[in-house]
């Protein structure tokens, strides 16, 4: 993946809290997962969140974040501006997305955010903000989260969190997936379709939480899908000047959106974490499963092609 060097790039929507990032000035922190212990219930947690926007979806989920305080009491605070450092504070254009992974994010959620624009006649609303932090982070409406739990989507405060440590210490080195410049960009990309299915409606469309053929599997792999949608456009997304964003996309950048959906399906978790193949506990859907609806998204290029609510064919 290359960008283009000449693109302006706007920061205006991602933003960094750092080390424990706004859990507040009076030292309160998380009980981080590392006290928690090992291995085992870092991936426990992954199961639930990887590469998953989960919260909001249903109790169990909210559990895992710390709290059942969703819904629109919160609202007040999603337009609090959120402390922020100076991390992103260098991005200026692709030029410097192609020499730091932090302007590249950058990048990305404006090219996420121009596509996504693209595909609404109206009414579309970006995703608030892409937030990154290290440690624990607290939401603007979904509770609390440690540093392993996965990136996720918070639709109360329409905000994608990333703890960018996740890649290495869990899906490298855990889950054994793929590194590479276009990992992240697919995460990105599936928590930004769950934005567009907060705005869409679908979230609420959620009743079954666990299976094969459950509601919340549906929801994630029309996320899987949605990222596809971008991928297959992404080349063509302009800023708002009308430059292009992301000049150059490969075969090598899907391969490793489709090793890194590999390495978050539900049974290939269950696998690597020494448990049994058990479908009747998924929440996100297979490896084989999570490739075949990133591809279904590249190949269609459409909203009506990644209705997995539609088929049973999931
Ligand atoms: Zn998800």
């Amino acid at each position: 993946m290359r960008f283009n060097p000449r693109a302006r790039l706007d920061t205006s929507r991602t933003s960094d809290l750092g080390g424990g990032g706004g859990l507040g000035g009076g030292g309160m922190r998380l009980p981080g997962g590392r006290a928690g212990g090992g291995i085992g219930s870092i991936l426990l947690i992954v199961v639930v969140l990887a590469v998953g926007q989960c919260t909001g979806v249903g109790p169990s989920v909210n559990d895992v974040l710390g709290g059942s305080t969703g819904g629109l009491a919160l609202d007040s605070q999603r337009l609090a501006d959120p402390a922020n450092t100076d991390r992103y504070a260098q991005c200026r254009t692709g030029e410097d997305a192609n020499s730091s992974s932090d302007c590249a994010r950058v990048a990305v959620e404006n090219s996420l955010t121009e596509f996504w624009e693209s595909q609404f006649d109206s009414g579309f609303q970006p995703a608030q903000r892409v937030v990154t932090f290290t440690g624990g982070v607290s939401t603007g409406g979904c509770g609390n989260a440690s540093a392993d739990v996965g990136p996720f989507y918070c639709p109360v405060d329409q905000t994608i969190y990333l703890d960018t440590t996740f890649f290495q210490n869990v899906l490298q080195q855990q889950l054994g997936g793929p590194a590479g410049p276009f990992v992240e960009p697919y995460v990105l990309a599936h928590e930004y379709g769950h934005h567009i299915q907060n705005l869409l409606g679908a979230m609420n469309q959620v009743r079954t939480q666990q299976g094969p053929k459950s509601d919340a599997v549906r929801l994630e792999l029309q996320a899987d899908c949605y990222a596809g949608m971008w991928a297959r456009a992404a080349e063509t997304v302009p800023n708002d000047d009308g430059e292009v964003l992301i000049e150059d996309l490969t075969e090598q950048d899907i391969r490793e959106a489709i090793d890194a959906a590999t390495a978050v399906g539900d049974d290939y978790i269950q696998h690597q974490t020494g448990g049994r193949v058990n479908p009747e506990s998924w929440t996100h859907g297979s490896s084989e499963q999570r490739v075949r609806w990133f591809q279904t998204g590249y190949q269609s290029g459409s909203v009506q092609a990644c209705d997995t609510w539609a088929t049973d064919d999931l």
